[in-house]
């Protein structure tokens, strides 16, 4: 036996209302709002962006990260997620550059 999720009268399982209140017991087809992770936010995105940046410019005094760190900046300010991620690649991209750089030259 099936309990009513309204009332909790006792109910045949096979019931498509609730004889007792009139809850409809049909399966509820409403999906799940999308889990947002965050992880594709266009503020997150550009914080990593911004973090990066960072990161590539104090590994390594040339200003390849200044770029990543100001696409993220603009980002931000514009709610952009194309910009973000573009700043965030160009971040990781300059970072890694920059520690080969370091690994090379020292
Ligand atoms: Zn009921």
């Amino acid at each position: 036996m099936a309990s009513c999720p309204s009332c909790g009268k006792e109910i045949s399982p096979q019931a498509i209302s609730c004889p007792n209140c009139g809850h409809s017991l049909q399966a509820q087809t409403v999906p799940p709002p999308p889990k947002s992770t965050g992880a594709t936010s266009p503020k997150n995105l550009a914080y990593y962006s911004i973090i990066c940046g960072v990161v590539a410019i104090l590994t390594f005094p040339i200003p390849l990260g200044v770029i990543g760190s100001a696409l993220g900046i603009l980002a931000i300010r514009r709610g952009q997620v194309t910009l973000g991620s573009i700043g965030l690649l160009l971040s990781v991209l300059f970072g890694f550059v920059s520690v080969l750089l370091v690994v090379l030259f020292s």
